[in-house]
């Protein structure tokens, strides 16, 4: 019996060992597969003290998780999960200071909503927003559509209450002096620190949105550990509480679509949009829009009316005024500027449920794709690409000129005004070499990203797929220090090792879920998979969705 089927002593959470719960925690929403040793679910701070002392004793190594909806395969790994979702307390709002504390397995929805009783928001959003938790959001530097006003997480946390790997706690706040005494942080700044310079070789040129490797260019900028701790994904700390800023509310929204002939013309549009002051500045490539328009039959989206034969791509744009006046008329002023750009055709969106009706078309591929033929699988793992502003244009005719040569669809959107681009390529798996074109598809976008200047993640986070990959689109400097950063907070390793740094041998992509060849999930586990279809099901404690098998 391995040391670990036996819980912690002194552990008030729930633990489990057997079967059933390694096998429920052995997938997130990225295209992973790995069965974890053993499940641990710490109702608060003392009881992620309690693991983290028995893990470093034992040399295990810990996950931390929130609702597992990342796609780097960060959330899953072969130690013990630490499922943080039930420590998901909401502090009342700070009038003074416009902030909130929350635990970390608080879901951003909640939080949100929390935030907006007192005239306040968490304007961060990304699409999973209902069902993923603040800590997930930490540790990925997660963002959404309005990051191109509002910046990404890392820009809204002021404090972080954390478990280091020797089993002391401490807040580290924007506002205050790193604490004394907490041995991670003394031999990070004794021995790291000096070597954090600002430069061009610790971030990526022009790029406006980064989640890969470790915050070291934000540090390097203000010297607050939080900016370091922000994104790495479990690797450093465990996050045990978080103190968020809030954003007052916006007064009044409206939105433009904007139909494009060209993807260039449309790419200058999204520039415009950007220094116009846009709060979101959404693309909807073709793939995307012959997929939404192939569900017409079914579910019809009224706004496709609005989109010419020709369109190559969409754009749909929000902005915020400080009355109806000054927001309609900044829409009104920006449908003319994507005509100035070459627009074959404008749409402005005034009321709510106009506004409502063009930001469907975002979400409209979606369940469509749920119903294609089950063995096309719609795969994220070149799904985050974001490149300097200027090159988005040869970025994603890059990327669907790797996915015609491999003979596969894909689906193409995103942050276009953060060229910041979403891929989902849909992969037959029924093809005897599906796996080998997955993974040539990986590198040759790896190459194209690299080529570009661009970063491999812009919010989702390295996990264990894009971690292997690092040194294609960083600097040997930022390795250097990324090796550096994580040896001074976490020398024994137990911190979600193959994750930020990779282990000897480490592949990008390992036993892939959807594999038809691999050993299939105990049926009542499958049946519990797939009930998480339904998104808010990710935020489910998922031991609850298993009988006990003890
Ligand atoms: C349908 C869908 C839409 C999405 N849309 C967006 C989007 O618009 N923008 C975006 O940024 N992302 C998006 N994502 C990805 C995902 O929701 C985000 O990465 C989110 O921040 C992950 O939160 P989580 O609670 O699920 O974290 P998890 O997936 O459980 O964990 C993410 C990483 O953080 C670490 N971690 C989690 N909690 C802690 C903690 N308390 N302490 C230390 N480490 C921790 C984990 O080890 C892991 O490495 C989407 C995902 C889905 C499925």
């Amino acid at each position: 019996m391995t040391s670990c089927h036996i819980p912690p002593a002194g552990f008030r959470g729930a633990y489990r060992s057997d079967d059933l719960a390694r096998a429920i925690y052995s997938e997130s929403a990225g295209i992973g597969r790995i069965v974890p040793a053993a499940v641990a679910v710490p109702v608060d701070a003392d009881d992620v003290i309690t693991l983290v002392n028995w893990a470093r004793e034992r040399s295990l190594s810990l996950v931390p998780r929130g609702s597992g909806t990342s796609m780097g395969n960060g959330a899953i790994g072969p130690g013990v999960i630490v499922d943080l979702s039930r420590m998901n307390a909401i502090d009342n709002v700070d009038l003074m200071s416009h902030s909130i504390w929350a635990g970390p397995g608080a879901l951003r929805g909640d939080v949100n909503r929390a935030a907006h009783d007192s005239g306040l928001r968490f304007p961060v959003d990304p699409s999973s927003g209902e069902f993923c938790t603040v800590g997930g959001m930490v540790s990925t530097n997660a963002a959404g559509a309005h990051t191109l006003r509002f910046g990404a997480t890392r820009d809204w946390i002021i404090a972080l209450d954390c478990v280091f790997e020797d089993g002391s706690r401490a807040v580290i706040s924007r506002l205050a002096a790193a604490p004394k005494g907490i041995p991670a942080l003394d031999r990070f700044i004794a021995e790291v620190d000096p070597k954090i310079v600002s430069g061009d070789s610790l971030h990526h040129r022009g790029v406006a949105k980064d989640s890969s490797g470790y915050g070291i260019a934000a540090y390097a900028h203000t010297r607050k550990l939080v900016d370091l701790l922000v994104g790495s994904e479990g690797t450093l700390v465990i996050v045990v509480g978080v103190q968020l800023g809030l954003a007052p509310l916006a007064r009044k929204r409206s939105s433009v679509l904007g139909a494009f002939p060209s993807l260039d013309a449309a790419v200058v549009a999204a520039a415009t949009a950007r220094a116009a002051g846009a709060v979101a500045c959404e693309l909807l490539e073709k793939t995307f829009l012959d997929v939404a328009s192939a569900g017409e039959a079914d579910s019809p989206v009224a706004i496709l009316d609005a989109i010419p034969e020709g369109t190559e791509a969409v754009l749909l744009a929000e902005v915020e005024g400080a009355n109806d006046n000054e927001s309609d008329e900044a829409a009104r002023q920006l449908a003319t500027a994507f005509e100035q750009s070459g627009a074959s055709n404008t749409r402005v969106a005034l009321g709510t449920s106009e506004q409502h009706e063009i930001w469907e078309l975002r979400h409209a591929a979606s369940p469509i794709l749920g119903r294609l033929d089950p063995a096309l699988k719609s795969m994220q793992f070149i799904e985050d690409g974001a490149v300097p502003v200027d090159r988005l244009a040869d970025y994603v005719r890059g990327v669907k000129r790797v996915l015609e040569n491999n003979e596969l669809r894909g689906v193409i959107f995103g942050h276009a005004g953060d060229a910041h681009v979403h891929v989902n390529p849909l992969v037959d798996v029924t093809k005897r070499d599906w796996r080998q074109s997955v993974e040539r598809v990986l590198a040759e976008v790896v190459d194209l990203t690299a080529q570009l200047g661009g970063t491999l993640t812009g919010e989702h986070g390295d996990g264990r797929l894009r971690t292997p990959l690092l040194s294609r689109t960083w600097s040997a400097d930022a390795i250097e220090l990324f090796q550096a950063v994580k040896s001074a907070f976490d020398p024994a390793g137990i911190m979600n090792p193959g994750v930020k740094v990779p282990l000897a041998n480490q592949s990008p992509i390992g036993d892939i879920k959807y594999d038809p060849l691999l050993p299939p999930l105990p049926p009542q586990v499958r049946r519990a998979l797939d009930s998480i279809t339904d998104k808010r099901a990710y935020s489910t404690f998922r031991l609850s969705l298993i009988p006990e098998s003890h």
